[in-house]
């Protein structure tokens, strides 16, 4: 893998207003800092542990992103310098981090995960649940996050045409959200949609950031 030519295609590649998280999870800090090196200054991890150790051994100007299943006993672990969490999707969450963010007296930035694939998954809000929590009014009093947008991923399947719908379904949901629950919010404005096989279609059907690692990194070694 030529991890720094892999960054610079993928980034000339990107049209403009498309962010790249290079998802790094299971691979060596030397790893990121070939990345780093080629320009990369925004990071994808999807364990806390993990994420800590990266963040103490590696540049601090570097952008961190929690993008995996995230249990409320780890929040305090990434609070102090996570940059965007893209994977909330319960309001028990939502309030761990705000109890968090407010001890470091910071307002933490956070995507809502919405669950639109056809795998069985614990994880995600579906539509419906989404407007519920916005309805409830508790996200909007929580004094120290701010929901930045949605993320999602699409069902595991070389179907594209089921990939395009799905990625679909979640924009609509976001465009809905912005005029309704965010019309007096401008920092509303990211869709986390596409990976390694599925970016291009997230791009057309409205991404405003991807997250890829295996296209960035190689196959991980679990
Ligand atoms: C691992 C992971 C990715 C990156 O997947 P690749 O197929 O390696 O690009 C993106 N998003 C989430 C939520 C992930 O867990």
């Amino acid at each position: 893998m030529d991890i720094a030519q892999n960054i610079r295609q993928l980034k000339a590649s990107l049209p403009e207003g498309v962010t790249l998280v290079a998802v790094s999870k299971f691979h060596p800090v030397e790893a990121l800092m070939e990345a780093y090196d080629a320009g990369q200054r925004i990071f994808g991890e999807s364990r806390a542990q993990e994420l800590k150790a990266k963040q103490a051994a590696l540049p601090k100007d570097i952008e961190w992103h929690f993008i995996g299943p995230l249990q409320s006993n780890k929040v305090k672990d990434i609070v102090p310098f996570i940059h965007l969490i893209h994977s909330v999707d319960s309001s028990r969450l939502l309030e761990e981090i705000n109890k968090q963010a407010k001890k470091h007296a910071r307002v933490v930035d956070v995507l809502l995960e919405i669950h639109v694939a056809k795998e069985e998954s614990k994880h995600g809000l579906t539509p419906e649940e989404c407007e519920d929590l916005l309805r409830s009014g508790e996200p909007a009093a929580l004094g120290n996050v701010r929901i930045r947008g949605l993320m999602a991923m699409a069902s595991n399947t070389d179907d594209e045409e089921r990939i395009r719908r799905e990625f679909r379904t979640v924009r609509d949901l976001f465009l809905r959200l912005k005029r309704t629950f965010f019309a007096d919010s401008e920092a509303f404005d990211t869709l986390s949609m596409g990976m390694s096989h599925d970016y291009p279609v997230a791009i057309q059907e409205g991404s405003t950031m991807i997250r890829v690692g295996t296209s960035i990194f190689g196959e991980r070694e679990y």
